[in-house]
């Protein structure tokens, strides 16, 4: 008889957005006259700059065309787009990355969690805390977390950021194989300086650990010397990936488009990582649509550079309100400033959720509690700059008025 991965079955519920929802629903059967604002989910709301939509056009008119179609692209990604974003993306940082350790893909969530593919087992994983879901969820799936036990998974290694430790994680007292890192950090907004990352290099050259280093938000980062790749530091070739993408930075996430970097240096127990991935993407994934992959290399154009930079300042300047407005009215806050997420602390002690509930009753705002991205979470709520910038004030306003 078929059975099924049993690891599914131990996954708890998508318990924090099917909760926020249900709030929200509650909320809105009760109060149908008032009108809600939602600083919450992590969705881009701008359209698509011009610069992108001519592309676009330009490459839906070449597939009408016999000349022009193009059906299955190649596993990795077009040439075009692997060589912009080694030219465009990585040189001027000074790293040097080829054509072959790029993989274009349909997003950084599914390169995250398809990673494992490639990876054992037994591998002992390592994640902040509070963390961006996908990392756990998808270890879990793959049998390497263990038992949930209502609040932890028991194999996992969680490594708390906290205000004590500036939200950087500390280096873990049992060894991991596997360590997640975030920076900019989503959700706590932190960004990491390049001696902080090297720590982490240093930490993984010498234990034969891989870092999985997700770089979703390195377009947000305004701070001079902040590194916008692993690849700044010396030796993370020998053990780190690195996941980009297009969703944050040119406002793709329904264009759905990603890459990720798996150097050439990637050698564990005499296997190469880029070869496996080679192997696993050409395998299980047939690319991202010629259509899509042109509109992202529109975005490393002159003109396409200055817009999606628009956009991000947009983002960037809601940020900056809810970081002042709230800090003005007396609220403990972090992040906004490399990032479009502000974390901040609920006052008098309260918990998330219960901060929650007051902020969508009493402001008619919605944001996301956070001890939804894990215990260390608690405490603190999750405020996103990718909304509306008249809405943010309003949001802001009336945050202001019932604190
Ligand atoms: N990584 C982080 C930290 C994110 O917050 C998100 C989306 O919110 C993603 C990856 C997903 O990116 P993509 O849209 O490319 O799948």
């Amino acid at each position: 008889m078929l059975t099924v991965n049993e690891n599914f079955l131990k996954l708890p519920g998508n318990y924090l957005f099917a909760e926020i929802a249900n709030r929200i629903s509650a909320y809105k059967a009760e109060n149908p006259e008032k009108n809600l604002i939602s600083l919450s989910i992590g969705d881009a709301t701008r359209p698509l700059s011009p610069a992108v939509i001519t592309a676009m056009h330009k490459a839906v008119d070449e597939m009408g065309t016999i000349e022009g179609f193009h059906g299955y692209g190649p596993g990795e990604g077009y040439a075009f787009l692997r060589e912009t974003i080694r030219d465009k993306a990585y040189l001027p940082l000074g790293v040097d990355i080829s054509v072959d350790e790029i993989f274009i893909s349909d997003g950084a969530k599914s390169d995250c969690g398809n990673i494992g593919d490639i990876l054992g087992p037994d591998n002992a994983v390592a994640v902040c805390d509070p963390v961006y879901p996908v990392y756990v969820d998808t270890n879990a799936m793959a049998g390497r977390a263990g038992d949930y036990d209502g609040t932890r998974w028991t194999d996992i290694i969680y490594m708390p950021c906290n205000e004590a430790n500036g939200f950087m994680p500390e280096l873990p007292v049992r060894k991991p194989d596997m360590i997640y890192l975030c920076f900019p950090n989503n959700p706590t907004g932190t960004a990491a300086t390049k001696s902080q990352l090297k720590l982490w290099v240093d930490y993984a050259l010498k234990n034969g650990a891989l870092i999985l280093f997700d770089a979703a938000y390195e377009a947000y980062i305004t701070e001079e010397g902040i590194p916008h790749s692993i690849y700044e530091i010396e030796g993370a070739k020998e053990c780190a990936i690195e996941f980009r993408s297009f969703s944050k930075t040119a406002g793709f996430t329904g264009n759905r488009c990603a890459y990720t970097v798996v150097p050439m240096d990637l050698k564990f127990g005499g296997a190469s990582l880029n070869k496996l991935w080679d192997r696993r993407q050409c395998t299980k994934f047939n690319g991202v649509p010629y259509v899509v992959q042109r509109a992202a290399e529109a975005v490393y154009s002159d003109q396409g550079m200055k817009e999606a930079r628009e956009i991000i300042d947009y983002y960037m300047n809601n940020a900056k309100l809810i970081r002042h407005g709230l800090k003005n009215a007396g609220l403990t806050v972090y992040g906004g400033v490399n990032s479009p997420y502000v974390w901040i602390k609920t006052p008098a002690g309260a918990d998330s959720w219960g901060f929650f509930d007051k902020l969508l009753y009493g402001a008619g705002v919605a944001v996301t509690p956070g001890a939804g991205f894990g215990p260390e979470g608690e405490g603190f709520i999750r405020l996103t700059g990718f909304g509306d910038a008249e809405l943010t004030k309003q949001a802001v306003e009336r945050i202001i008025a019932i604190l």
